[in-house]
This record gives C-alpha cells, sequence and structure tokens, in this order.
C-alpha cells in the first residue's frame, strides 16, 4: 500500500513529484482543492455554498471536508494506495484524518516534508512561468527548467503567463500562513514516526529519487 502525503511551503516543487509518484505508481492525485472545484459547479445549496467559500479563499467547513475525504478514499481505486493534497489544513483536520484512516483500515503511509530557505523559495516563485494551454510548468530562474523561449512554452508553443500571487508579497504572506498552519502537523507526523525530511533544493530528479527508495523501502514494511 502506497499511501503518500506531500506537506510543502509554496513553490517548493510538490506538484511536479506527486505528478511523478502518480506516473510510476499509477495511484490516483486526491485533492481536496479539484474535488471542492468540481462541486461549486453544481447548481445546489452544497455547489453555492463551496463556491463562495473558495471565492472568498476562507476555509470550507470542516464536516463538509471530512465527508468527501471519507466518500473519495472509499473508492476502489484507493485500495492500493493514493496520494492526498490539500488535506489536512489543520491539527485538527490530521486527526480527524487519522480517525478517516483507521475506520477504512488504511494507514497514514509516508509523509514528504520537502525543505527549502525561503530565499530559495523566493526565487522559484518570481521566476515561475506557465503554459496557458498545456499547464506545463517552467522556471525562468532555474537552469533545469527554463524554456527555451521566455515567453513560450517548449511543449505545445503555448503563451506562458505569472500566477498573479507569485509575488513577493504574496508569497511571504503565504509562507507565514504555512509555518503558523503547518508547523503543528509536522510535529504530529514525527511524533507517530512517519514524517520524511527531502532536501527540497535538490534537483527534482534527485529529489524524486529519495522519495521513491523510501516508497519503496516502506512496501517492505
Ligand atoms: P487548493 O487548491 O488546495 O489551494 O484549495 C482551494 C480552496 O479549496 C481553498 O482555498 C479552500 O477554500 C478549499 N479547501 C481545499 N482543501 C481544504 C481543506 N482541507 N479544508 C478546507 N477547505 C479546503
Amino acid at each position: 500500500m502506497k499511501n503518500i502525503m506531500f506537506i510543502a511551503p509554496p513553490a517548493a516543487g510538490k506538484g511536479t513529484q506527486a505528478e511523478m509518484v502518480v506516473m510510476k505508481y499509477e495511484i490516483p492525485h486526491i485533492s481536496t482543492g479539484d474535488i471542492l472545484r468540481e462541486i461549486s459547479k453544481e447548481d445546489s445549496e452544497l455547489g453555492n455554498y463551496v463556491l463562495e467559500t473558495l471565492t472568498s479563499g476562507r476555509l470550507v467547513k470542516d464536516e463538509i471536508t471530512y465527508q468527501l475525504i471519507e466518500e473519495r478514499l472509499k473508492k476502489e481505486d484507493c485500495k492500493n494506495g493514493f496520494i492526498i493534497d490539500g488535506f489536512p489544513r489543520t491539527l485538527e483536520q490530521a486527526i480527524k484524518y487519522d480517525e478517516i484512516l483507521n475506520r477504512l483500515g488504511q494507514n497514514i503511509g509516508c509523509v514528504f516534508l520537502l525543505e527549502i530557505d525561503e530565499k530559495t523559495l523566493e526565487k522559484r516563485i518570481t521566476g515561475r512561468r506557465i503554459c496557458e494551454d498545456c499547464k506545463s510548468v517552467f522556471n525562468i530562474n532555474e537552469e533545469e527548467r527554463t524554456p527555451q523561449i521566455e515567453s513560450s512554452c517548449d511543449y505545445c508553443g503555448g503563451r506562458l503567463y505569472q500566477r498573479s500571487d507569485d509575488n513577493i508579497e504574496a508569497f511571504q504572506t503565504r509562507y507565514k500562513m504555512y509555518l503558523e498552519k503547518t508547523e503543528p502537523i509536522i510535529k504530529h507526523y514525527e511524533n507517530m514516526g512517519v514524517l520524511y525530511r527531502i532536501d527540497g533544493t535538490k534537483p527534482i530528479g534527485r529529489v524524486f529519487h529519495e522519495i521513491d527508495c523510501i516508497i519503496k523501502g516502506s512496501e517492505n514494511k
């Protein structure tokens, strides 16, 4: 069973690593944000509430999130493992998540903490460029990920854009919030002995190799 969780500050490479794990292990990537965005399109009381909450940037009520997570994890495709993304966001959610997993006969698996210093993150944030069409991610501040032409995608030729929150001011707010909110979650998983600290400043392939070795090792336990 390969149950995986990533904890990482903004622009630490969480999305890239999650995608690589999905490709290699063929397990579903369960993102609470994605599930909620789908629900927000529904013309129902729940759909309207979720749309309003997402738009305001607040967190959706815990009872709703717990129910969605439990329903999703019950599905057949989660039997051989999954990546959980965007959840838990608070210590309270982490404790509830342990209960949900217990009920479903699942375990927490591996929790990967991608560690990167603030200066490196700032550099990544300001250099990040995303393709409007195929959503590929580039970085003009990183040799490994620089697009061949600064404003267009290497894969499909689409226009590259910068996310509106990828600026220093927004980053500092998001980073501060990340540290405040996730510190207790990190301690929680450290106490459980399931937390793996990964140096996220290494090249993408090296980071993945480290993660991959831990996943393989955990399967033999
Ligand atoms: P994300 O795509 O992870 O940035 O999530 C987008 C939005 O979905 C957040 O701003 C929240 O409004 C909501 N959301 C996602 N995950 C959770 C969660 N674990 N608890 C409550 N709200 C969430």
